[in-house]
């Protein structure tokens, strides 16, 4: 399938909780690989299935710099098994709500289990931009969004800015 399209907020989908992955076969491996190529193509850091309307615990990023090799990751039934509690604030944004951006405080390390796309458990400690987008891609599968932790009525408002976007896009 390659590129798939990204649900934009709000939608119903992007608020139900993923189902875990039972087992690695050639479906969740395609879906993978579609979930690389819609992140690549957006462009974009991370990406959940959800946004893509499966509701399954899979998520995929890269957060390697620009000068730096590619590192793609795909993580399926994905756990934190501890937070730092040294927190960091970071500008975020998201590719289901466009072109908004705001400050979200996450942990700043975070330590992950997760099952691989070859059937293998592996766990290991994230930092930086990997810590913070595996948190946001994480909230994701549990139906939650960044915006969840701005205001109210930051929420609304941004809420409103995203059904006049998709009108506009229904339109076009
Ligand atoms: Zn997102």
């Amino acid at each position: 399938m390659g590129v798939r399209s990204i649900l934009i907020h709000p939608d119903p989908r992007l608020r139900k909780v993923a189902a875990r992955v039972e087992a690695v076969d050639d479906g969740v491996r395609a879906l993978a690989e579609d979930m690389l190529a819609t992140m690549y193509d957006a462009p974009g850091i991370g990406l959940a299935a959800t946004q893509l309307g499966v509701m399954k615990q899979v998520f995929v990023m890269d957060c390697a710099g620009k000068e730096e090799e590619p590192q793609p990751m795909v993580l399926l039934n994905p756990e934190i098994l501890w937070r730092s509690e040294e927190t960091e604030t970071s500008e975020e944004g998201c590719l289901s709500i466009p072109e908004v951006y705001a400050d979200v405080t996450r942990a700043a390390r975070v330590g992950l289990r997760w099952l691989g796309l070859d059937g293998e458990i592996r766990e290991q400690e994230f930092g930086e931009r990997w810590a913070i987008c595996a948190q946001h891609e994480i909230d994701h599968l549990n139906g939650r969004l960044f915006i969840d932790y701005l205001s109210a009525v930051k929420r609304t408002m941004i809420t409103s800015r995203m059904k006049k976007l998709k009108r506009e896009k229904a339109r076009a």
